[in-house]
């Protein structure tokens, strides 16, 4: 069975971002309005998420840790209406199974929070315990008894770095969220999680970026865009400060990069990357998300529409800032 566990474990967690990403997703379907993520050495020695979630019952802990028990199904037909992020009830008892995993958790209405140590998928302390409600997950040691694993990880810099992307994503995407990162003990942003995207936007990036934004905001049909990008001014973004989000997720498209790069065609971008945080909301009707697992690809019906609409925006927006 811990072979099989192992195995099964592979396919959810592949490297410290997937752990990071599950743990995060889980607290963000708990409800959380602030969360904390630190990591260590790329995330390998450690991971720590904590969250003001709702927290699991005290007797639900082992329960959250075995393979497909979640929580947010409760009948088949809810698959076909999931609003939560995770469904698969896969991640805890993955990351189990190839790491030391703690968790404390406390619900609101518990006297008490608790603490419940799983070690390679076996239960090993369970203790009651004073904490705040919500949930802290610590991963250590990740792939500490399967060796083979270890090697397909990349240096501590290039896999904190992978981390601090998608922190830095889920920061813009949950604008309600309060969201801390430390890397090493060292902080390297907290967000005002007020739902300011703007603010939020400046606070992951102004460091890289300065605070020349230009808004941007248009509508037509059933295409809605809204976002900044940056002015004349900036030189330095790359293609990590265009970050897309389509109908909430974030994803990776080509559409938009055209609609940019059109967009500022003629200005003094040539051959540079403008900064640019995107949210475009389309009819669901219009568009397919299921191109890949990872759901980072979007395919559009009528792609020259979406491209010029965004060229058009940010064309606009472009000249307003002149005049
Ligand atoms: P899934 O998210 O697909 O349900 P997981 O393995 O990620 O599966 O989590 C299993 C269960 O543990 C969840 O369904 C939820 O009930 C509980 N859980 C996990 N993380 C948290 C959290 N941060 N706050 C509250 N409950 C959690
Ligand atoms: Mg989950």
């Amino acid at each position: 069975k811990e072979v099989a566990d192992k195995i099964a474990a592979g396919e959810v967690v592949d490297r410290p971002l997937s752990i990071v990403k599950e743990l995060v997703e889980n607290s963000i379907d708990a409800g959380a309005s602030a969360i904390t993520v630190e990591i260590k050495k790329g995330g390998k020695a450690y991971i720590r998420v904590t969250d003001n979630g709702c927290g699991i019952e005290a007797d639900q802990v082992e329960t959250a840790f075995l393979r497909h028990a979640t929580s947010k199904i409760s009948q088949a037909k809810d698959l076909e209406t999931i609003e939560t992020l995770g469904f698969r009830g896969e991640a805890l008892a993955s990351i189990a199974a190839v790491s030391r995993t703690e968790i404390i958790t406390k619900t609101a209405n518990a006297p008490a929070g608790v603490r419940l140590a799983v070690e390679g998928s076996r239960p090993a302390e369970k203790e009651m315990t004073g904490c705040p409600n919500g949930t802290t997950v610590v991963v250590r040691d990740l792939f500490y008894n399967t060796p083979a694993r270890q090697k397909f990880m990349k240096s501590d810099a290039s896999e904190s770095s992978l981390i601090i992307e998608f922190i830095s994503q889920i920061a813009l995407a949950y604008a309600n969220v309060k969201i801390r990162l430390v890397n090493n003990g060292s902080l390297l942003f907290t967000t005002p999680g007020k739902g300011d995207r703007y603010q939020n936007i400046l606070t992951v990036y102004s460091r890289e970026i300065g605070d020349e934004l230009i808004p941007v905001q248009g509508q037509q049909g059933n295409l809605s865009l809204e976002g900044y990008i940056s002015g004349p001014g900036l030189s330095h973004a790359t293609r990590k400060h265009q970050i897309f989000f389509i109908n909430g997720r974030v994803v990776n498209s080509k559409i938009l990069q055209k609609g940019i790069s059109q967009a500022y065609s003629d200005k003094l971008f040539e051959g540079r990357f403008p900064a640019a945080y995107l949210f475009l909301q389309a009819a669901p009707q219009t568009l397919d998300v299921n191109i890949h697992p990872n759901k980072r690809e979007v395919r559009f019906d009528n792609e020259a529409i979406v491209t010029e609409f965004v060229r058009q925006i940010l064309r606009q927006a472009l000249l307003s800032k002149e005049s």
